[in-house]
């Protein structure tokens, strides 16, 4: 079908045209062009010939300039100019492909199309400018017929709009690329809401005017919102002051509906004058952003903002995970209570306002890793739960419960709220675990925080000490901390500090005390005792030095030190003649419960080569009263070794006599407690009106069980005569020699055989 016009050349409008001028932008309804050419009268044949065009749903606009230079200054001033018809020769003969640089590269004018017209067709534009400087089309005007000049048209139109799209999706794309990394730095929901707002409004060129909802259980502040209600998280502009609202109570009811519509629907909503974005992360978590926006969005637009909406919705997660990261920092999820961070950020703050009369209390649940380690982590984790209800009941809400350790709680309050005994009391009913009826006790450390110097941690610190005090003397009873209490934790801590080092200065000695049969007379062991002798010339009592390597761990090496040494020494005397020598070696508890014990005794007899039988190990009775079957399963395994074994300081631990006899044991030392006090007066005879001593009875007790009798702390005449005459079989004390050092013990022990009367 041919127009009226095709393939006439243009007839010119009669009237003149003024040059583009200060028109508003409209070049997003429109599609722009500028003709340059220094001819009136092709300006009012094109104008004649286009005006009343549509090109892709859009009329065109018409700009004018005559020479170059009028051209420049209209690209400058004017948006959008998708087209420029443009004249090759006018002041001078390549005055329009001199401009044509100016466009491309001084202006950077990348995307606007360029069709150049010459009027004299023997004219040739230089080929390397049409080139490189990205031009349409070249036409002479004689060319250009209606028809022509629009086909070009429309393709110079259609070109254009492609590169802006794309050249805007790329500025986009940057943009949200860039924007994301600068959201994912925010941790806090409402900065990260404020950013996505800025982020978006930049995007589009709008003012940063709106707000961000979302579905938020538990608010950040702790307020608890129910979980279908939308809570302004974020906002910017005028809606500042909504955040942290329900959306239900904004005046505005057209955002609530449009808001509370494109959260139902689950779709984006672009409107004339908002636009609304959905937003769901990977958790299910609904958001809805919500901007003021003063047209409906291009597509281009809405593409850009998709992309955008999913780096909104990881950015979400984000802040989320850093929500329940900071809450786990803070918080026992278990028991749900706050942890020993958050504890010592409320100390501090109490401090800080000057609360003197405040008391912190910590409790321990006793032997807690028994309960576990029986009944399973799961029945563990709920008496754990069943306690903190418990605490939480009876303490009421002005005291601040914490978790601070597995299977430690603290107490944080006025004196006058917190009193340990009660606490303590709380503990007599048992508690219901499933099937389950379990009975604990606490044992407990408290400090006053006027008590002590510098902030929370150190309260904390200080109710520990007291703590760690309670839990040495007896557990399920309190202390409460004083100043002297931290001094004695220091120098404990020197000590074993200089434990550590004197072991591995290999300072520590190992003495011999020899034990003698009492009938004969005769050397038949004797007992290693461990000896340190300290830097100011005094020796520490083993028993010290004991209870600081068993709170250490240091033990294990301890123990394994001085039964390699006395084993080695003992070896020694054994090759030098001294037959049928036992030595006794003291096991401690920890040492004796540790899984690699029973291994390393037999090690030791395989490296040294000692007759197995040539060792007693002896442990306390309560070592032996402690687990019943694991503590015969043991026993019995160092008998299969081929090693004795005697139940030290006998008669003190309160043992349960019932079940003496299952204990696979060879020898009952009697406690030296028993023996210190025989005396012609209080002894007598068995038949004298005092009636039996313990040692009596023990003697006779032992008897009954077939066990060998060694009593300790023989240190007088009478107590050998004694002690033989009730059937004692061994004796060891100061009475033959105090503990000595292996070659004291060799001179001892010539001198006193060399009195010994033959037998
Ligand atoms: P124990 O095993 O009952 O050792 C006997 C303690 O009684 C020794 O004290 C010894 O010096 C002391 N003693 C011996 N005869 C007399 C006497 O006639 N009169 C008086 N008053 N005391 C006497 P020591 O050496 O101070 O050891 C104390 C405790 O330390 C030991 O008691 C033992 O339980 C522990 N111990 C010593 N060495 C070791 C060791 O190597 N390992 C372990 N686990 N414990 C050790
Ligand atoms: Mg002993
Ligand atoms: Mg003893």
């Amino acid at each position: 079908m041919t127009l009226p016009h095709d393939d006439e050349l243009m007839a010119f409008a009669p009237e003149p045209i003024g040059k583009g001028d200060g028109a508003d932008d409209t070049s997003d309804k429109t599609w722009r062009i500028l003709l340059v050419d220094d001819d009136c009268e092709v300006h009012q044949a094109t104008l004649l010939a286009l005006k009343n065009e549509v090109i892709e749903g859009r009329p065109l606009e018409f700009l004018h300039a005559y020479s170059s230079a009028e051209a420049r200054e209209v690209l400058v001033a004017k948006q959008g100019i998708a087209v420029i018809l443009l004249d090759v020769v006018m002041d001078s003969p390549d005055a329009g492909l001199r401009l044509v640089r100016v466009i491309r590269e001084e202006l950077g004018m990348a995307e606007v199309r360029i069709i150049l017209r010459t009027g004299q067709p023997g004219y040739a534009p230089e080929m390397r400018v049409i080139r490189d400087y990205d031009i349409n089309d070249y036409k002479s005007k004689a060319e250009l017929t209606y028809t022509r000049l629009v086909t070009t048209l429309i393709t110079a139109i259609r070109s254009f709009e492609q590169l802006r799209v794309i050249n805007i999706s790329r500025l986009g794309l940057g943009m949200i690329v860039r924007s994301a990394a600068e959201l994912f730095a925010h941790r806090a929901l409402g900065d990260f809401a404020e950013g996505v707002l800025t982020q978006i409004a930049a995007m589009l060129g709008l003012a940063p005017e709106g707000l961000i909802c979302a579905h938020i259980a538990n608010h950040a502040d702790g307020v608890v919102i129910p979980e279908n209600k939308l809570v302004v998280v974020g906002a910017a502009g005028r809606y500042r002051d909504q955040i942290s609202q329900p959306l239900d109570g904004m005046v505005d009811k057209r955002i609530v509906e449009t808001i509370n519509l494109c959260v139902a629907q689950q779709k984006n909503i672009y409107g004339p004058n908002e636009t609304v974005l959905f937003v769901r992360n990977a958790s299910g978590q609904a958001a809805a952003v919500f901007l003021d926006s003063n047209r409906v969005l291009s597509s281009t637009d809405r593409q850009l903002l998709e992309v955008f909406c999913v780096n909104i919705a990881v950015g979400f997660e984000n802040v989320e995970l850093f929500r329940d990261l900071s809450f786990f920092a803070y918080n026992d999820p278990l028991c749900r209570l706050p942890n020993r961070t958050r504890l010592v950020e409320i100390i501090d703050q109490q401090l800080q306002e000057g609360c003197r009369d405040t008391v912190l209390c910590a409790a321990d649940i006793d032997h807690f890793s028994s309960i576990n380690d029986a009944l399973g982590h799961r029945n563990g984790d709920l008496l754990l739960r069943a306690v903190a209800e418990r605490l939480r009941q009876n303490l009421g809400s002005d005291v601040v419960l914490a978790r601070v350790a597995g299977d430690s709680f603290a107490m944080l309050g006025e004196a006058r709220l917190i009193d340990p005994v009660s606490i303590i009391a709380l503990f007599d009913q048992p508690f219901q675990i499933e099937e389950h009826s379990l009975s604990v006790r606490v044992t407990i450390g408290q400090a006053m925080i006027s008590e002590v110097d510098g902030g929370g941690i150190d309260v904390l610190k200080c109710a520990n000490i007291a703590l760690n005090r309670a839990k040495l003397d007896q557990r399920g009873s309190y202390y409460t901390y004083t100043r002297a209490m931290a001094s004695e934790t220091r120098e404990r801590l020197t000590l074993l500090h200089d434990l550590r080092a004197a072991m591995k200065a290999e300072v520590l000695q190992v003495f011999y005390q020899p034990k003698v049969e009492l009938a004969s007379g005769r050397i038949v062991g004797a007992e290693a005792l461990l000896r340190w002798k300290y830097h100011n010339g005094t020796f520490i009592s083993p028993d010290v030095i004991v209870s600081l390597a068993e709170y250490s761990g240091l033990i294990f090496d301890l123990g394994e030190w001085v039964m390699r040494s006395a084993c080695r020494q003992a070896r020694t005397w054994l090759n030098e003649g001294h037959t049928d020598f036992c030595i006794a070696i003291n096991v401690s508890m920890n040492q004796f419960r540790s899984p690699d014990f029973i291994g390393s005794v037999q090690a030791c007899i395989d490296d040294i080569g000692i007759p197995p039988s040539a060792i007693e190990l002896e442990i306390t009775e309560t070592i032996a009263m402690l687990e019943v079957d694991v503590v015969i399963d043991a026993l019995q395994a160092l008998k299969k070794i081929g090693v004795k074994i005697a139940i030290d300081d006998f008669g003190t631990g309160f043992s349960s006599l019932s079940y003496l006899h299952r204990l696979p044991i060879d020898t009952l030392k009697i406690d030296r407690a028993f023996i210190k006090d025989l005396s012609p007066e209080t002894a007598g005879t068995s038949d004298s009106q005092s009636g039996p001593t313990i040692a009596e009875m023990i003697l006779n007790l032992g008897e009954g069980l077939g066990l060998a009798l060694v009593a300790e702390g023989v240190e007088t005449e009478f107590h050998v005569s004694y002690l033989r005459a009730l059937g004692c079989d061994y004796a060891q004390g100061y009475y033959y020699a105090k503990p000595l050092d292996a070659h004291a013990f060799a001179v001892w022990r010539d001198d006193y055989l060399a009195r010994l009367p033959r037998a």
